[in-house]
Formats: structure tokens, sequence, C-alpha cells
């Protein structure tokens, strides 16, 4: 079953034969989560609380981004999984839809419920944003989500995508969430970000208002010694720490002929304690199996370290948002953003989540077009200009061939 996750023959044993060293880096060090022999099925559930929220949640959690399938949510439930993850954005509505449904057969207090608002975005040059007119947009999205999810509240509730300390600090957003929590609608509140997480982090403390972050954090992150030490200010400081994009791509190559070894992916972000729960997507049962067996078991082999160790030096799909590139680039695009998109499209093969968020940068179709040579570099050597003008087609393609 876990054949299709942790298939390591891309890497060859005459490599293996001298990860010794590279093993024995901090960063991969697991001596406290020594591999064992045990029966994996007499484990307990590993449990841990999420900040001051007085929520307790299994390490592991269900992203349900890519997931349209009922008997998967049943079967997370089964699992002993307890957070889905959804957004107002997923699927258009459906994702939202699909869990209102699942969810009206189990009691409100059964499970915990989180979903994700991105403010709109604004054309700078039409002046100041107005506030009142932000909160109503946000609310009214809120509203929306509520009727799709036949909820009266959310459990958390994050203000989607930030990536500066301005964003975080939005007057407009901070008055939204306190007005949900306010009117009952909201347990808690957050924010997501898929870069500049320390920055992000940092903000989400000083702001007194925010209660958990929902983080990218990976094996891939260049810069994961800042992320890590971030979210132990964070919980530090209350705040509980939920983590996405733990399997960096799910794979090395656009072709899926490489596949990042995700089961120990997800128990290397996890063997921070400081992380409360990983929100992993399942798009099959074996996927939710894989990723359920780490909730009992975060024992990490040699095997699977250096699967790791070898994983991080490869380009891969997963964009870390360093924004190394983007001051090189004299259009200003937004490349760590299409880039999201690329993997969205190769990685998670998820071409309406990738064309929703093109659509949403509101970008020429051929953005590169005027530039002779591309002199936005990237720090992971990623082909730029070559994946901008690849994923851009997407735009381009009608929405009834878009699955
Ligand atoms: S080719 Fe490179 S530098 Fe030019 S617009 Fe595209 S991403 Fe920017
Ligand atoms: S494209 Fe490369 S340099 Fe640019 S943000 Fe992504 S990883 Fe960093």
């Amino acid at each position: 079953m876990e054949k299709d996750f942790s298939r390591r023959g891309f890497i060859q044993k005459t490599i293996l034969g001298g990860t010794s060293a590279l093993l024995a880096s901090a960063a991969f060090s697991s001596s406290s989560f020594a591999a064992k022999n045990e029966n994996m099925q007499e484990k307990p559930i590993i449990k841990r609380k999420l900040g001051k929220t007085g929520i307790e949640l299994p390490i592991v959690s269900f992203g349900v981004m890519r997931s349209d399938s009922p008997a998967l949510i049943h079967a997370a439930i089964k699992e002993g999984i307890i957070l889905f993850d959804t957004a107002h954005g997923y699927q258009r509505g459906k994702n939202e839809e699909m869990l209102g449904e699942v969810f009206q057969g189990y009691r409100r207090d059964s499970f915990v419920l989180a979903t994700k608002i991105q403010p709109e975005k604004k054309d700078t040059s039409a002046g100041p944003s107005d506030v009142k007119t932000d909160v109503k947009i946000f609310l009214d999205k809120l509203d929306i989500s509520l009727q799709r999810l036949k909820m009266e509240y959310v459990d958390i509730l994050y203000v989607h995508a930030l990536s500066s300390r301005d964003d975080v600090l939005n007057p407009a957003m901070i008055e939204a969430v306190t007005a949900a929590k306010k009117l009952g609608k909201a347990k808690h509140v957050g924010v997501s970000t898929h870069r500049n997480e320390p920055e992000v982090i940092q903000a989400a403390i000083d702001s007194g208002v925010y209660e958990v972050v929902l983080t990218s954090v990976n094996f891939k992150q260049d810069h994961y010694a800042a992320v890590k030490e971030s979210i132990a200010k964070a919980v530090k400081a209350g705040l509980g720490i939920v983590a996405m994009k733990t399997m960096a791509g799910g794979f090395h190559d656009k072709e899926r002929k490489q596949p990042i070894n995700c089961k120990a992916a997800l128990k290397f972000v996890l063997q921070d304690e400081n992380i409360t729960t990983a929100i992993p997507g399942n798009t099959s049962f074996d996927h939710l199996s894989m990723n359920a067996s780490v909730n009992s078991d975060l024992a990490m082999s040699a095997q699977e370290q250096a699967d790791l160790m070898i994983g991080k030096s490869q380009g891969g799909l997963y964009c870390q948002g360093c924004e190394h590139c983007v001051p090189h680039c004299p259009k200003g695009l937004p490349i760590p953003d299409l880039m999201r998109a690329y993997m969205y499209t190769y990685g998670y093969r998820d071409s309406r989540q990738a064309q929703d968020l093109l659509l949403s940068l509101n970008l020429p179709n051929n953005p590169c077009e005027e530039c002779a040579e591309c002199s936005a570099v990237c720090a992971k050597n990623f082909a730029v200009s070559e994946r901008v003008a690849d994923v851009m087609r997407l735009t381009s393609v009608p929405e009834e061939f878009i699955s």
C-alpha cells in the first residue's frame, strides 16, 4: 500500500552507501524518534494542544483542498482524524458544500472545521482601501461559507495566504475576524501563509488577535531553521501552529516519476513538537491510510532520513517563496504565486485550483513575452520563465475542460 509514496527507485544504492555523514546533520537527527519495531496498530494516537484555544488534536489532520469524496471524509473520521481544513475558494465552493453534507451526520463537537478566506486583491492605484467595505466583503464571504457548510460557526477562521507584516496587521481584517468571533461565527481566528513565514508569524504574535497560524513548513525549505524558530516563538506566546505544504509538492519532477517520500516528509515536520498538527491532502484511501499511520508512529528509519536528505537537494516543484527571484524580474511578476500554480498543476494535478490562482493574478496571457532573457534567477534553479510560460497556458483553457 505504501509503495506509491515511499518508492525510492530514484535513489541509487551507491548514493545511500554514502549517507551516513549526511545523517549526522542536526536538521535530520531524530534520536528521540529512533525506529521501533513494535506493531503500529497498538500505539496510541499522538495528540497535541493547539496553543491556548483549548483544542486538542491528533498530529495528523486532513487538508481537504483536493478531495471531493464524502467516503474519504467518513474514512478519515474512522481513522481518528478530527480537524478538516477547507477554504472559501476551494473547488469554487464545492469543497465546503461537500463537507457540509458529510458533517450533517455528526455531532458538531465531534470534529473541528477550519476554513480560510483570502482578502480581496487591491488595485492600489485606485487610492487607499475602505476598511468598512473590506470588512463587509470578508464577512459576507464568511456567511456564504457557513451556508455551504450548513454550520453556525467554524472552529478556526483564517485570513488566507498572507505574506507580509502589513497583511497580518491590516486593520480591516483584524476588525473582520474580531466581528466574526463576537457574532459567534468563528470560535478562533488565525492567519495562513505560504511565504515569508517568519515575518508573518511574528506579526501574528504581535497582533494580539490571531490565535492560530497555518504555515508552510517542510524539509525542502532553505529557511527551515528560521521558520522553526518563529514557530517556537509563537508557541511560547500561546499561539497554535498548524503545518501545511509538508510534502513539498509530492514529486521532484513534473512527470511525477520521482515521488517525494511523503510519509518521511510528514514525520520530519511533526517531529517538531511545537507543531500541533499537519494537514496533508488525501485524494485516495491509500493516501489517507499512509498519512493517518503517522498519527501513532513518528519514528523515522535511516532510509526515510536518507530519502529526505537526498530529496532536499533536488529542484522539485515546491517554490519556497523566498522571493530571491522577485527583485530581478523587471516586470515585477508574482513569481512565487506562479510557481505555486505550477506545483498545483503538475504536483497536485489540480488544474482548477491552479487556474483560479492564475486568474486571480490578473496577468497578460504571456507575461514574459517582451523579455529577451530571464534575469529572475531562482535559488532552487527553477527555469522560471519556462515554468511561467508553461503554466500560463491554463488561463486560456475553457472552464469545462478543467478538472
Ligand atoms: S522572463 Fe523572467 S525576468 Fe522576464 S518577465 Fe519573465 S520571469 Fe520576469
Ligand atoms: S521561484 Fe525560486 S527564487 Fe523565486 S521564490 Fe520560488 S524558490 Fe525562491
